[in-house]
C-alpha cells in the first residue's frame, strides 16, 4: 500500500478469483466457465466490419442486447441494463440499493462482502442451516437489502420460488437482488415476478450458461423505475460499460436457442454422472443445480484434494471457509474431463 492510499480503502479485503493458468496446462474445473464454444452465430458476428466500427463507442444503452433480453424474457426494454460482466450489475446493486445496509448467506459468492466493503455497506452475513440450504426466517421483514445467489454459490442448492417470493413479499421497503448466475442448470427465472413486486432485482450473466467469460457480459431485470436507479449509477461511471463485439456476441448467443438447450443438457447430464460417480467414490455431495459441485470426502481434506488433483493436471477450487474447508468445488467439464476427474480422484484417495 502506498502512502496515497484513502485510508478508506486500507482494510478492503479484494476479491481472490480462481487461478486462470496458461492455456493448456490443466483441465481447468476451477472456474465454472462453460467447457463448450459460444455459439458459432455469435462467433460469426465478429467479422471485419464489426471490428472497424470499433472507431465508434458503443451504444450507451446497449439497445439491441437490451431487445434480445427483453424478448426473451417477455418483459420491456426499461426493464433491462446490460452490465460489464454481472459482478458490475451487483456493484451498481450495491451502490444503489443498500442505504440500509444488506444480508447474505455466510456461504455464498465472496465478491458480495467485497463489494460491501467497497461502497462502505454494513452488512451481516446469515449462516446457512446445516444441509447449506437457507433458512428464509431471518430475511423475512429484515430492514436490509436482500443478496441471495440462486441457486447459491458454492453449494449449488436452489432455494424454492415460493420461499424468496415470502423474503420479496416481506421486505416491500427493500430491494431483494437475486443472482441467477447458474439460473440456466435447472432453475426457473424469478424475472416474471419482476411485474408482481417493485423491489425484485434478478441479475443474470452470459459468462457460465453462454460461454461467454471472457466477454464480461452481464445483466439486470427489474421495475423500470429500479432499472433508472441503476442508470443513474452507470451514467455517473461508466456509460459505454457494455463493448460493441461482447455487446454483439451477447446477443447472438441469447437469440441461438438451440445450441443454449444442447450445451445446458449435456451439462446438467454430465453433472448427473459425475456426481453419481462422487458418491460411488465414497464423496458426499450436495445437491446441485448448478454447473459445479461440491463434495467431500471423509479421509482426505479438501486443501489436500485440491492439491493432489493438482498435481495430477487437474485444476479444481478449495475455499479456506471455516465451514467448507473439507470441500472442493468442481466445476461440471464435458464428459470426459469428468471421466478424468474421476479417474485421478479414485487414485488419490484409494493410495
Ligand atoms: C460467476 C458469478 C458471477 C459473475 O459473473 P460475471 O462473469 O461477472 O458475469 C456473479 N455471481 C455469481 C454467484 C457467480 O458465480
Amino acid at each position: 500500500m502506498s502512502i496515497f492510499l484513502d485510508k478508506k480503502l486500507e482494510s478492503l479485503e479484494p476479491y481472490t478469483p480462481g487461478e486462470q493458468p496458461e492455456q493448456g496446462k490443466y483441465i481447468k474445473l476451477n472456474t465454472n466457465e462453460n467447457p463448450y464454444f459460444p455459439s458459432k452465430y455469435a462467433i460469426d458476428t465478429v467479422d471485419k466490419q464489426q471490428l472497424e466500427k470499433l472507431r465508434l463507442y458503443s451504444d450507451p444503452d446497449s439497445r439491441e442486447l437490451s431487445a434480445v433480453i427483453a424478448a426473451y424474457y417477455g418483459v420491456n426494454v426499461e426493464n433491462v441494463l446490460t452490465t460489464n460482466g454481472s459482478d458490475e450489475a451487483l456493484a451498481f446493486c450495491f451502490s444503489a440499493f443498500c442505504g440500509h445496509g444488506a444480508v447474505f448467506p455466510d456461504i455464498t459468492y465472496g465478491f458480495y462482502k467485497v463489494f460491501a466493503g467497497l461502497f462502505g455497506v454494513g452488512y451481516s452475513e446469515i449462516p446457512l442451516a446445516d444441509d447449506f440450504t437457507v433458512d428464509v426466517r431471518p430475511y423475512l421483514d429484515c430492514g436490509k437489502t436482500v443478496i441471495l445467489a440462486n441457486p447459491n454459490a458454492q453449494t449449488g442448492i436452489l432455494l424454492g420460488r415460493d420461499e424468496i417470493e415470502r423474503i420479496i413479499k416481506s421486505n416491500p421497503r427493500n430491494a431483494v437482488v437475486i443472482d441467477e448466475a447458474y439460473v440456466d442448470f435447472g432453475g426457473q427465472s424469478l424475472i416474471p415476478l419482476i411485474k408482481k413486486y417493485n423491489n425484485l432485482v434478478v441479475v443474470q450473466t452470459f459468462s457460465k450458461s453462454r460461454s461467454l467469460a471472457g466477454a464480461r457480459v452481464g445483466f439486470a431485470v427489474a421495475d423500470k423505475e429500479l432499472i433508472g436507479d441503476l442508470k443513474r449509477v452507470k451514467f455517473s461511471f461508466n456509460p459505454y460499460n457494455v463493448n460493441r463485439i461482447s455487446g454483439a456476441l451477447a446477443a447472438e448467443a441469447m437469440r441461438d436457442k438451440k445450441y443454449f438447450s444442447e450445451c445446458v443438457g449435456k451439462i446438467i447430464e454430465n453433472r448427473e454422472k459425475l456426481s453419481d460417480g462422487l458418491r460411488r467414490a465414497g464423496f458426499e455431495v450436495l445437491p446441485s443445480t448448478a454447473n459445479f459441485i461440491l463434495a467431500k470426502n471423509c479421509k482426505t481434506g479438501g486443501r489436500e484434494l485440491y492439491e493432489s488433483l493438482k498435481n495430477e493436471g487437474i485444476l479444481v477450487r478449495h475455499f479456506p471457509d471455516r465451514r467448507i474447508n473439507d470441500y472442493i468445488r468442481i466445476t461440471v467439464g464435458k464428459e470426459e474431463e469428468c471421466v478424468a476427474l474421476l479417474e485421478k480422484i479414485r487414485k488419490i484417495t484409494e493410495a
